[in-house]
Formats: structure tokens, C-alpha cells, sequence
């Protein structure tokens, strides 16, 4: 027998899916609205308080890495040595990403959690939402991964402080992080160390970093991640021709651009070389997207886009 916090926070949950990505989950909202009016009304009168927390287990105060599987999450993580570790798992993520897991849990001591949503692929998430990425940001980071942290966090509350892998390059978003959640503490491990030191450090571990960083990409997003740029479109009909084409289709189906310029189908094969431009996903680009707009917004994007080329051009050339 369900008690009346356990269906509030049940209601909670399902009010995180959209009728788009789970059929039944619309039924079993309007099951458990009813039940939670019916339960409302009967405690009313038995004179329970109505403003119960969000959350009915017990409250623990974690220190909790979500780790993203990059190498500055992992040197972030090994540094901070937290109570828990997180990583989100998504269908498209390249396989070697779960050979870098294994080795950092032997690095960490410490065995690490993977939540996955029930829609699994970003595919299957883009046409579930009839949409690929906008100017706030793209589905399947809010459905794929701040929902699964959010439902992670109804299950788990407390004033955890979350682990970050921000560099010195990164102390904005930092800043950003800190003010989108206040309701948490906010630990940056190597906030005073600069990108190369990160993969030396991970280096001097033993441990070979995930394979996407080797084939020159900046980080260990999604292959074929949503947020790419044109020279990351032309690099990744190259090295994945399938996911190319299976991103090109889904464009068409869905009557949505992934580019701002063109149709990847028409994107010419010389556009944009040499300058790899793709946002690190997980949970920093979740809150971004929750932070509001900058006054000079044109052209603090002007800037950080030259920054990021720079970025990427700097690490995939310096780094081991
Ligand atoms: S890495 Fe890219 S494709 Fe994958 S969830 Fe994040 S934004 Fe979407």
C-alpha cells in the first residue's frame, strides 16, 4: 500500500515524462492525479499537513560526482574521492567509453552507478520530441539526462554537493553552476588546473582516455551529438558514416535542422575542417541552458564560440 508521500513523489516522476515519450505514462498520471485528490481530501480532514517534501527517504548529505565519462569529469572525480558516483549511460555513446568506465572504477576504488532513460537513444528521443536542438537548448539533454538526475534526486534527497570538472578555462561556467543550483553545494576539484594538466594527470595514471578524444574530437559526447558544428558534421561523416546518414534522415523526417547553415545532407565536404566545435554535454549543458540569457548575449556567443574552436584545436593538438 502506496502512503501519500510515496504517490506524491510518484506523481512528481511521471509528471518528468511528456505524453510524446511514454504512452502509458499519460494513463498512469491521471490514475495517480485522481488518487492524489482522493488522499488530499481524506488527510484534509484528519487535519495532516498538505506540504510534504518533494522526497519521503531518508535525508542524507552526499558528495556526488555525475560523472560524464570525459577525462576532466574523471580526474574531477578522483580528486574529490566522493560518496557516490554517477554516470547517465545513453544507447550513443562510443563503445569504448565503457572500457574508460571499467578503468576509472579500478582508479576510483569505487564502483559507479549508471542510470539510463527508457528511451535510451538520442534518435529515439529527437523523434519522440519532433525536434532536434533550439536556441534553449536540444531534447535529449533535458530528456535523456537532467531528467534521469532529477528523478535521481526524488529518490535521494538531501544537500548533496555535486562534483564538477570545470578547468581554468571553465570558471564561468563555474559561477553559472553554482547560481542555477542553489539548493546544492558545488565542489570544483581542478578548477585552477588547465586542460592539458587534466590529461597529463590522467595519463600519469595508466589510464588511455576514451577513443573520441584520440580520433580528434574535444570530448566523449555522443557520436554524432546535436550540438555539433559544420566541421564536426564533415569529421563525423568520415569516421561514422552511418550515423551521418541516420542523423540526415531523421532531419528530413522531423522537418528540422541540426545545423543552423544547411541541411546535413547538403553540407559541402570542405565546410568548417579544422574546426571541431562541439559543447561538452552531461549535466553542464543542462544547467546552461537553465541559466537566462546573458544582457550581451550576441556577443558573449560570438566569443565563446572562438573560444571554443580555440579549446578544440588546442587539445586535439597537445594532448598525448
Ligand atoms: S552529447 Fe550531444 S547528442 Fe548526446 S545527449 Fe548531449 S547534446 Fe545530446
Amino acid at each position: 500500500m502506496l502512503s501519500v508521500c510515496e504517490l506524491q513523489v510518484s506523481y512528481q516522476k511521471l509528471l518528468l515524462y511528456r505524453s510524446s515519450d511514454l504512452s502509458q505514462a499519460v494513463a498512469l498520471r491521471t490514475l495517480l492525479g485522481r488518487c492524489m485528490q482522493f488522499f488530499a481530501k481524506d488527510n484534509l480532514q484528519k487535519g495532516v499537513a498538505q506540504d510534504r517534501p518533494a522526497s519521503c527517504g531518508p535525508r542524507q548529505n552526499l558528495v556526488v560526482s555525475w560523472f560524464s565519462a570525459g577525462v576532466s569529469s574523471a580526474v574531477a572525480t578522483k580528486t574529490a574521492n566522493p560518496d557516490k558516483i554517477i554516470y547517465i549511460d545513453i544507447d550513443d555513446q562510443h563503445p569504448d567509453t565503457y572500457r574508460f568506465l571499467a578503468d576509472c572504477e579500478k582508479w576510483f576504488d569505487m564502483k559507479i552507478e549508471v542510470l539510463k532513460s527508457p528511451l535510451g537513444s538520442v534518435e529515439n528521443t529527437c523523434y519522440a520530441a519532433s525536434f532536434i536542438r533550439g536556441p534553449h537548448g536540444a531534447p535529449c539533454t533535458t530528456r535523456l539526462k537532467k531528467r534521469e538526475r532529477k528523478l535521481w534526486e526524488m529518490d535521494n534527497p538531501g544537500q548533496h554537493t555535486y562534483v564538477w570538472g570545470f578547468d581554468s578555462n571553465e570558471k564561468e561556467r563555474a559561477e553559472g553552476t553554482k547560481k542555477a543550483m542553489p539548493e546544492y553545494n558545488h565542489f570544483f576539484p581542478i578548477i585552477d588546473r588547465t586542460k592539458n594538466e587534466v590529461h597529463g594527470i590522467l595519463e600519469h595514471a595508466g589510464i588511455k582516455r576514451p577513443m573520441m578524444y584520440d580520433m580528434g574530437y574535444p570530448n566523449n559526447n555522443c557520436i554524432g551529438c546535436v550540438k555539433g558544428g559544420m566541421g564536426y558534421w564533415n569529421k563525423i561523416r568520415d569516421d561514422f558514416p552511418e550515423v551521418f546518414a541516420r542523423r540526415s534522415a531523421m532531419e528530413r523526417k522531423i522537418g528540422a535542422h541540426l545545423l543552423k547553415e544547411c541541411y546535413l545532407d547538403e553540407l559541402e565536404p570542405g565546410r568548417g575542417r579544422n574546426k571541431i566545435v562541439v559543447p561538452d554535454c552531461g549535466i553542464f549543458c543542462e544547467i546552461e541552458q537553465a541559466r537566462p540569457a546573458p544582457k550581451s548575449a550576441t556577443q558573449n556567443t560570438a566569443e565563446s564560440a572562438k573560444n571554443s574552436i580555440q579549446q578544440a584545436e588546442c587539445e586535439t593538438a597537445s594532448c598525448p
